[in-house]
């Protein structure tokens, strides 16, 4: 018996799992599609909904192999992608997203993010957005790789609180956000997503980390994952290609970290002191 997966709630109302996919690097080898469409559709299954890609990843290649695997059950799923900042431009950012949409084989993104700040103004950026949010082509927009400042900025844009969510690297060991952003985000009601929440696979060698798993007969990918689980207002966005570990990650929802775990947790991976610039992959 699986405990049910938490959820997330945007500004709209709209509900997402608190534990969704990732899928940079697919697309990139063709010997490896046919698992990562196995992959994403084993977490869909497991009701890890939303799936997170970019124009960015594989040129389109992996928007491509979310389509695939969403093909024949678009409704369940929960579609995030993103612009580059070097097509932002307000004609830019409407070609981009219908080039996605072609990629993924749908009529309209769930939330489609600016991948990080770039040369185009904001306000140019969130103009953009809303026009295709009135076309019907994404459902809500957010930002990745916003520091506080640039949060504070963005609100300050024509139409800039209507911002969904934050997309940030966020994990146990760049804990960075918990000083700044992160309650922020919180205030304002919009939902954090971390990305690289295994650190790219680095923490699954922690000796720590390794110790808290097999107390709880656990993966070290299944603790990482649990920690952010008791962070409220995030999402994480694990990304595998393999069914087996997609499965392994969705049981991360049934661990539950006592008081004394968290303690470890924050002596070996400590929470920050003081403001730190927000790190990027
Ligand atoms: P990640 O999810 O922290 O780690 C992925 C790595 O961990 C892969 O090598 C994967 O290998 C491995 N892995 C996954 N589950 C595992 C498990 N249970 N046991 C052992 N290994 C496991 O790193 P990420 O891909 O950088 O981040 C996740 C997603 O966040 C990305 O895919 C992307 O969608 C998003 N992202 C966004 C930004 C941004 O700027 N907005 C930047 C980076 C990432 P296998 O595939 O072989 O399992």
């Amino acid at each position: 018996m699986h405990e049910p997966t938490p959820t997330i709630v945007f500004k709209d109302g709209r509900k997402v799992p608190a534990l969704g996919q990732g899928t940079w690097r697919m697309g990139e080898n063709r010997a490896k599609s046919a698992d990562e469409v196995r992959s994403l559709q084993t977490g869909l299954d497991l009701g890890m909904t939303l799936i997170d890609t970019a124009e960015m990843y594989g040129d389109g290649a992996a928007e491509r192999i979310v389509g695939e695997a969403i093909r024949g059950r678009r409704d369940e799923a929960f579609v995030v992608s993103k612009v580059l900042p070097s097509n932002a431009s307000r004609a830019g950012t409407v070609a981009a997203c219908e080039r996605s949409l072609r990629n993924l084989g749908i009529d309209c993104v769930d939330l489609y993010l600016l991948h990080w700040r770039g040369g185009y103004p904001l306000a140019e950026t969130v103009a953009a957005f809303e026009e295709l949010k009135k076309a019907g082509k994404i459902r809500a927009w957010g930002v990745s790789n916003f520091d506080v400042d640039d949060m504070e900025e963005l609100s300050g844009v024509p139409d800039g609180g209507n911002v969904a969510a934050n997309q940030v690297l966020y994990n146990l060991a760049r804990r960075g956000i918990e000083f700044d952003l992160l309650p922020r985000c919180r205030d304002q009601g919009v939902p954090v997503m971390a990305y690289s929440p295994l650190d790219e696979g680095r923490l699954l060698h922690d000796a720590d980390l390794i110790h808290v798993a097999k107390a709880h007969q656990a993966t070290p990918a299944q603790v990482a994952l649990a920690f952010l689980k008791t962070r409220s207002g995030v999402i994480s966005i694990p990304k595998t290609g393999s069914p087996e570990r997609a499965r392994e990650n969705r049981d991360a929802i049934d661990i539950r970290l006592t008081t004394e775990n968290l303690d470890e947790l924050d002596r070996h991976f400590p929470p920050p002191r003081r403001k730190t610039r927000l790190e990027v992959i």
